[in-house]
């Protein structure tokens, strides 16, 4: 039986927080302040909330300033407007993020389109959208895909003439995805939820990037044997839902044991026996996320201090 080699997304996090720590530092010296990432999180939704404690730890240890605003869940979409906007006017703050989803009742577009492209670390606003659809190099890219394509790179696979499988079409993930890997040559298929034959699709995939948000939805049999699989999903699985090969994952029981489910990825683990690499979950994509958001942030500083 074949292994895939398996793509550590913990560990080129850690490279990248290592460049980011020595930029921020570098930045500190020349303006004498550090860079700044404002967080704006509405409401208390336990994932954003631990996601943002995640973000204002990451900024802890990388030299950045956080400035953290957490506001009730009723807060009116025009309170926000004008909290986003005193943040762009806030020469401390290079970076501005909004924590999304946000309640129902409130403007999601409408907040990210007010959010001052120079500091959409999250790389969301339009005019950077408009920017990564064009291909500029000088932008700020969406955290994760942006995550994907630095593992891509350490681990020297060249998308260049390769077929590209995206599962998922998210604003955030997949659209941006597919336009990274098109930029570097990949010929791309997005798929979705209304995509017929998905497995026949993927199997054809040279680079595999499932971001779906279903746990397992891909089978080992889907995969292309050799094929690059980056898994993006992030989904909690139960011990009733679990099929046996992760029941017989030590690592898997002990998270059962302890908090009654185990973070799987939209990929069967056991494609790992037939992929060529394998980003794992939990480990691979989640880590790198957070570090380029912390590298956009070191990025959005030095442009507008320039
Ligand atoms: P969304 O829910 O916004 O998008 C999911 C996409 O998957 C949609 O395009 C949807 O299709 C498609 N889809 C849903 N069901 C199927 C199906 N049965 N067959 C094919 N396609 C399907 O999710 P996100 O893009 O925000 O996130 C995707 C996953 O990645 C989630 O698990 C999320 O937690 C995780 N994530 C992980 C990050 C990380 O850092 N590791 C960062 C961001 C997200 P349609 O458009 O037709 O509805």
């Amino acid at each position: 039986m074949t292994s895939a080699k398996i793509i550590s997304g913990t560990e080129i996090s850690e490279k990248v927080l290592g460049e980011v720590r020595g930029e921020a530092e570098a930045f500190r010296s020349r303006h004498g302040r550090s860079p700044g990432l404002a967080v704006v999180l509405v409401g208390d939704d336990p994932a954003s909330t631990v996601y943002v404690r995640m973000k204002i730890r990451d900024c802890g240890l990388s030299g950045i300033e956080s400035f953290s605003h957490h506001l009730p869940g009723d807060t009116p979409t025009e309170e926000i407007l004008r909290i986003v906007k005193d943040l762009n006017g806030d020469d401390r703050v290079d970076g501005l993020l909004v924590q999304l989803p946000l309640p129902d009742e409130v403007d999601t577009v409408s907040i990210l389109d007010s959010i001052d492209p120079a500091k959409d670390v999250d790389g969301f606003h339009p005019v950077n959208v408009g920017r990564l659809v064009r291909g500029d190099r000088d932008v700020l890219m969406p955290c994760t895909p942006a995550g994907v394509m630095r593992m891509l790179d350490e681990e020297g696979i060249d998308p260049h003439g390769r077929r590209a499988v995206i599962v998922g079409r998210s604003d955030i993930v997949g659209k941006p995805m597919a336009f990274l890997l098109l930029h570097r040559h990949a010929t791309v298929t997005i798929c979705h939820s209304r995509t017929p034959d998905l497995d026949r699709t993927v199997r054809n995939a040279d680079i595999l990037v499932a971001a779906v948000g279903r746990p397992l939805m891909v089978k080992k049999e889907w995969v292309n044997p050799g094929a690059v699989v980056i898994d993006v999903g992030v989904n909690q699985l139960t011990r009733e839902d679990a099929p046996g090969h992760i029941l017989e994952d030590p690592d898997r029981v002990k998270d059962f044991d302890k908090k009654g489910y185990t973070l799987v990825g939209d990929v069967s683990p056991d494609a790992v026996e037939v992929a060529g690499w394998y980003t794992p979950v939990p480990g691979g994509v989640g880590p790198m996320t957070r570090a380029i958001l912390m590298a956009n942030t070191v990025k959005a500083a030095k442009w507008r201090a320039d």
